[in-house]
């Protein structure tokens, strides 16, 4: 699954090329695309059809195209696979073609919604007062979005009885930090992955939020990076980027601090990576 800067990746392309425009019509080539559209495909192309893409959304990994006329926005679920490509109107059609919206203009390209595995889609949403698709309005801002209150954050972690990296990816504190980037900014912050949230310090969040920032900032300014070699982004070029990490996916290799190999545990049906020297089993767990 995409993690927060591949889908602001995304974004960026889509604001480029599909903001402003006017849908002329939709086509749904697979009815699983659409099944989060519970009126059908039909539905969701009329819905759409004449309608301006006003400027795309992100919070989070959630990412969606507000149409500028009406309190309403399609939601895009990439899940494991999905790809939102412009391509130039003759391009053949790829294998996995789910939707195509053609727009009424000009500029002779389209916008195509491909997904191998057929867990993303597409879907039609009110959105709410603030701008957000009403099923992800429980979703918290994210680090990088400037209203993110960081006051409020440290105030529900020493409120709840938790463990930091539970609270890193709990969607309902705060959003866009997957396993990949919590593991590494939990090395950065030299934080063992099940320390209890409630001593937390301000300083000590204030320099994990930092370290949260800057590993989304740079992963961002690489160009957004995926696991998925399927994964790509809205210009077509592939997502996927060799980057170098600190703790996540290195099991048994050195710490880039100390030396010591890093380790990896099974955690909530995923892995923890961390290192054993650096990074100290709390004395109390909670
Ligand atoms: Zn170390």
């Amino acid at each position: 699954m995409p993690e927060l800067p591949e889908v602001e990746v995304v974004r960026r392309g889509l604001e480029r090329w599909v903001s402003g425009r006017i849908v002329a019509d939709v086509q749904v080539l697979h009815p699983r695309a659409v099944r989060r559209h519970i009126a059908g495909g039909e539905d969701f192309g009329a819905r759409l059809k004449g309608h301006r893409i006003g400027l795309p959304q992100r919070r989070g990994k959630y990412l969606w195209l507000p149409l500028a006329d009406q309190p309403s926005a399609v939601l895009a679920h990439l899940g494991m696979s999905g790809q939102l490509l412009v391509q130039p109107e003759d391009a053949p059609d790829e294998k996995h073609l789910r939707i195509r919206v053609r727009f009424d203009d000009t500029l002779n390209t389209e916008l195509r919604f491909v997904d191998q595995r057929t867990f993303g889609g597409l879907s039609l949403h009110t959105t709410t007062p603030e701008g957000l698709p009403d099923v992800i309005a429980h979703i918290a801002r994210d680090p990088l979005d400037p209203q993110f209150d960081d006051a409020a954050f440290h105030e529900a972690l020493r409120r709840r009885r938790t463990t930091i990296k539970r609270a890193l990816l709990d969607q309902s504190l705060i959003s866009g930090v997957g396993n990949i980037y919590a593991d590494e900014a939990l090395w950065r912050s030299r934080l063992h992955y099940e320390r209890p949230t409630t001593g937390f310090t301000r300083p000590r969040t204030a320099e994990l939020l930092g370290h949260v920032r800057d590993v989304l900032y740079e992963a961002l300014t690489a160009g957004g990076t995926s696991f998925d070699s399927l994964y790509v982004n809205v210009n077509g070029e592939s997502g996927y980027f060799d980057r170098s990490l600190d703790a996540y996916g290195r099991e048994g290799e050195p710490c880039r601090r100390c030396g010591t190999a890093i380790r990896r545990r099974p955690w909530m049906n995923r892995s923890s990576y961390f290192c054993p020297r650096c990074q100290r089993v709390p004395r109390v767990a909670s």
